[in-house]
């Protein structure tokens, strides 16, 4: 059984796990529930990309509060048990928004690789970007054309195995990043597959790219954790129907980057874990509600050009600056307020 103080009075005991996006608007829908995070800070994801151009770590961890600080180590479903590294916890629905991991493992060599996706990887990466002069990214998704047009002074070459960038976007997005990044100096090779990584290369099946960091930008899954514990999962998401319950619990949920809704293909995004740790949470509270996916913006950030869609809008330069920027400062404020 719990020993958390929390025990004795709440009538329904909601928890959510993690108090990143998701799980941050899971609380503020409903300030009874116990947010648990192993963290102290939360960690503004799409500021992480501007430690490489040499923001102080402070720009992009912030203070926030949470019920039970304390990390994850398994939960126990069926017995309704979350087991921590200092204590256990009950509950009477759980709401998993846990996040993402990032996998490199299957690439030969991946100990010479850097991965980006906590601010530990990112230091250790920016440690090592500044000592290099030949930088190959693997991957042209979104992060590697962020990161590519973030980091300055470097001989940087982006490997894709795609013969286009940004592939889940439209056409456009990959001609306008290939443009500014051409400007920009960054090498961009399309259908190359990775075959190995070397301290000093980067070993393609069409011949060797120089190279002293290689980062792999893609690789995202759910929090691997979620694939050790008793519940259906697909990458490391538990598996959700479309009321964001999971498959094989009717008190487990899931949300943002740690749900794998049935049938459809999600983008790990903040606007969609921010949606369906709402939703997860008013179902939670015994509400029916489908969980509807509206992903009405989506802005890139190269160096210093901003582009992308806004309610299906095509935006650019300052506007999409702007929209970026408030973004960022409302998930702020969402995170400041619980
Ligand atoms: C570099 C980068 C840039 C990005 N830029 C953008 C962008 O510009 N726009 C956009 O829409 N999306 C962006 N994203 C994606 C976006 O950040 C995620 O989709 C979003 O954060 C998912 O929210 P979440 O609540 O599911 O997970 P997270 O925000 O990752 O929160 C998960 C929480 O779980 C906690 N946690 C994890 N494991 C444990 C454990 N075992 N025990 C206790 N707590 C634990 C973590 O500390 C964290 O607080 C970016 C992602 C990355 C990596």
């Amino acid at each position: 059984m719990s020993n958390s103080s929390q025990d004795t009075y709440m009538a329904h005991k909601i928890v959510i796990l993690g108090a990143g996006i998701g799980g941050v608007a899971a609380k503020i829908y409903n300030k009874n529930a116990i947010i648990v995070d192993k963290n102290e800070k939360v960690t503004v994801f799409p500021r992480m990309i501007q430690l490489l151009s040499g923001y102080p770590p402070d720009h992009i961890l912030y203070e926030r509060h949470v019920d039970i600080h304390d990390t994850v180590k398994s939960i126990n479903f069926k017995e309704k048990l979350i087991i921590m590294d200092k204590k256990n916890l009950s509950y009477d629905d759980l709401i998993v928004a846990l996040g993402k991991s990032q996998n490199y493992s299957f690439i030969p060599g991946y100990k010479y690789i850097y991965g980006f996706n906590d601010m530990q990887s990112a230091m250790k990466l920016k440690m090592a970007v500044d000592r290099s002069k030949y930088i190959c990214i693997i991957g042209g998704g979104y992060l590697g054309v962020e990161l590519a047009g973030t980091i300055k002074g470097k001989n940087i070459t982006i490997v894709e195995a795609g013969n286009r960038l940004l592939s889940g976007l439209p056409e456009r997005y990959h001609k306008i990043s290939l443009d500014i990044l051409q400007k920009l100096g960054v090498r961009v090779l399309f259908n190359e597959k990775v075959k190995e990584v070397t301290e000093n290369s980067v070993i393609t099946y069409n011949g060797r790219i120089k190279s002293d960091v290689a980062i792999f930008t893609g690789g995202f899954t759910g929090n691997s954790l979620i694939s050790e514990l008793d519940i259906k999962n697909k990458n490391s998401k538990v598996i959700v129907d479309e009321y964001l319950k999971s498959k094989d619990y009717d008190d487990v949920y899931a949300c943002g980057d740690s749900m794998a809704i049935e049938n459809s293909i999600m983008p790990m995004s903040a606007i969609i874990a921010r949606s369906s740790g709402i939703t997860a949470m008013k179902n939670a509270l015994g509400e029916n509600r489908k969980f509807i996916p509206d992903n009405f913006a989506n802005i890139m950030e190269i160096g210093d050009y901003y582009f992308g869609d806004f309610f299906n809008v095509p935006v650019s330069g300052v506007i999409a600056r702007l929209i970026k920027k408030a973004a960022i400062a409302q998930s702020l404020n969402f995170a400041r307020s619980i």
